[in-house]
C-alpha cells in the first residue's frame, strides 16, 4: 500500500469513527422522544379533543374580521385557553378592515334572445364595492388572462369583464394552481377598472366541478376606482362562456349590497405555557381565527387554530414540560389584511424575548404530509434529522419552503415552518360554503395536531 493510500485509508476510517460517534450520540439523544412521540399520537387519536373544540368553534358560525361572530369566536378561544389552564392568556388589540356582504347578491342575464333572466351562481369577492338598488347592467366581455385584458385595453370600457381563467387540474400540488390564478381574483377587478370596465366576474379558484362560488379577497388601491366584483361557480362559468358564443350581445345585471365599513376593533388571541428552562425563548404555533363569511371555515382555518391550541393542551395534559415557552397565537385578519400578523410583528420586535421558531397551520386539516421549513441550511438539516420521530404521526417529508402568511412576519427567528396536510381536496372547500365541519375528518385532523406537537417539542428542546 502506497503512502498516499495509507493516508487516504486512515482519513476514511477517522471519518467513519467520527460520523458513527455523532450518529450514535444523536440516536440516543433522540431515543427518548420515540416513546413520547408515540404517546402524543395515541392520545390525540383516542381523545380527539382538538376536533371536539373545532365542533364548538364551528357552531359560532363564520368569523369574518370585524364581524360580531369573529368577536364571539375570539372570546370563546380565550375562555377555552383559560379553562385548559395555560400559564398566560391575553388578547392583543388589532384594528381590522370591516367589509359586510349585506342581503342582496344577485346576478342575472338581463338581456338576451335565449337566456333572459337566467340567474348565475355568484358570491361577492371580499372587499368588493356594492351597487345601487337597480344594479349595474352592461354587456359582457370574456378574457382568459391579464394578457388578453391588456390586449383588449379600452374595448372593455363600460362593460362587465368575465375573467375565465381555469384553475389547472394538471398540477400535482393544487397550491400551485392557486398561485397561478389567485392574482386574477386579487388584482383582476382593479385591472379591469383601469380600462374602464364597470364590474368583474371571476371564475372561482377551484377545480372541483360543482356550481358553488368561492370568495376571497380582492384588492384596493387609492388611485383606482373599485368596481363590483363577484366569483362565479364553475358550471355557470362554463355556461356563461357558451352563452356568449351563442349571443355575444347578451347583457348582465349585477346587484350587490356589500360595502366597506370603517375599521373595527378586534384582537389576536394568545396563550402560552412557560418554558421550564428558557422561558424567554419563544416557539410560536400559529393559525388564523378569521374566516370568510360563507361558511364556518372549518378547514380554513378553524382546524388550524384548534390544532395549534391542542398542541399546548396535549403537552399540558400529558405532563410534558417543554424547555422553551410554547405560545399559541390565533391571528385575526389573515384573509383580508394580515393586520393581526403585523401587530404581532410589532409586539415581537419590541419585546425582550427571543423568538426561536414558529409553525403555522393553514393548509387544511387532511392527512399529514410534511413540513416546509424556511431557515438556513444548517438548521434545515438539523430539523430534517428529526423525520424518523415525525414519521410516527404520518409525516413523510421535511423540506425547504415557505412557512405561512402569518408567521412569515416574525423576524429574526431561526426557523419558520408551515405544516402541510394532503392538499388534493383543499380547494374543493377553500373560501366556499362547502367548508363546514363535516368536511374535516377527525383522525386526519388529530394526526396533524400530533405532528405539530412533536415538531414543537423538538424545536423547543433541540433547536
Ligand atoms: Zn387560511
Amino acid at each position: 500500500m502506497s503512502i498516499e493510500m495509507k493516508i487516504l485509508k486512515s482519513i476514511v476510517i477517522s471519518f467513519l469513527i467520527i460520523t458513527s460517534f455523532i450518529y450514535g450520540q444523536d440516536e440516543s439523544r433522540y431515543d427518548k422522544y420515540k416513546g413520547i412521540a408515540e404517546e402524543i399520537v395515541k392520545t390525540a387519536l383516542l381523545e380527539k379533543k382538538g376536533y371536539n373544540y373545532l365542533e364548538q368553534l364551528c357552531k359560532i358560525g363564520p368569523r369574518l374580521s370585524g364581524s360580531e361572530n369573529s368577536l364571539k369566536a375570539i372570546y370563546w378561544a380565550k375562555d377555552k385557553m383559560e379553562k385548559l389552564g395555560f400559564d398566560s392568556v391575553w388578547l392583543q388589540p388589532v384594528m381590522v378592515p370591516y367589509w359586510v356582504r349585506g342581503e342582496v347578491e344577485k346576478v342575472i342575464i338581463s338581456k338576451s334572445k335565449y337566456f333572459i333572466n337566467r340567474k348565475l351562481a355568484v358570491t361577492a369577492l371580499g372587499g368588493s364595492a356594492g351597487t345601487d338598488k337597480k344594479g349595474i347592467t352592461a354587456q359582457l366581455i370574456e378574457v382568459g388572462s391579464f394578457k388578453e385584458l391588456k390586449n383588449l385595453g379600452d374595448k372593455v370600457k363600460g362593460k362587465i369583464v368575465f375573467i375565465n381563467h381555469q384553475f389547472s387540474d394538471g398540477n400535482i400540488d393544487p397550491f400551485r394552481s392557486y398561485g397561478e390564478t389567485a392574482g386574477e381574483r386579487i388584482t383582476g377587478p382593479l385591472e379591469c377598472s383601469k380600462y374602464g370596465a364597470v364590474a368583474a366576474i371571476i371564475r372561482s379558484l377551484t377545480a372541483d366541478y360543482d356550481n358553488v362560488p368561492h370568495t376571497g379577497v380582492t384588492g384596493k388601491a387609492d388611485s383606482i376606482k373599485q368596481i363590483p366584483s363577484v366569483a362565479i361557480g364553475l358550471k355557470d362559468a362554463d355556461f356563461l362562456s357558451e352563452a356568449l358564443i351563442k349571443d355575444p350581445q347578451l347583457k348582465v345585471n349585477i346587484k350587490l349590497s356589500c360595502k366597506n365599513k370603517s375599521d373595527a376593533q378586534s384582537f389576536n388571541v394568545i396563550g402560552e405555557i412557560k418554558g421550564a428552562e428558557k422561558p424567554n425563548d419563544i416557539i410560536v404555533v400559529g393559525a388564523h381565527i378569521d374566516s370568510w363569511d360563507v361558511a364556518c371555515g372549518a378547514h380554513d382555518d378553524g382546524a388550524g387554530c384548534m390544532q395549534v391550541l391542542e398542541c399546548l393542551d396535549l403537552l399540558k395534559r400529558m405532563g410534558i414540560k417543554p424547555e422553551r415557552t410554547i405560545r399559541c397565537v390565533l391571528y385575526i385578519n389573515e384573509e383580508n389584511g394580515s393586520r393581526g400578523a403585523r401587530e404581532y410583528e410589532k409586539f415581537a420586535e419590541a419585546s425582550h424575548e427571543k423568538h426561536i421558531a414558529a409553525i403555522e397551520s393553514d393548509r387544511g386539516a387532511f392527512t399529514p404530509r410534511g413540513f416546509y421549513v424556511d431557515s438556513d441550511s444548517l438548521t434545515l438539516e438539523k430539523i430534517k434529522s428529526w423525520l424518523p420521530l415525525l414519521e410516527k404521526s404520518g409525516i413523510d417529508w421535511i423540506k425547504k419552503g415557505g412557512s405561512g402568511a402569518d408567521v412569515s412576519y416574525i423576524n429574526n427567528c431561526l426557523a419558520k415552518l408551515g405544516y402541510a396536510s394532503d392538499s388534493q381536496k383543499y380547494f374543493n372547500y377553500h373560501h366556499s360554503a362547502n367548508d363546514t365541519i363535516d368536511a374535516v375528518n377527525p383522525r386526519e385532523m388529530e394526526l396533524g395536531s400530533a405532528a405539530i406537537t412533536i415538531m414543537t417539542l423538538l424545536l423547543s428542546n433541540e433547536l
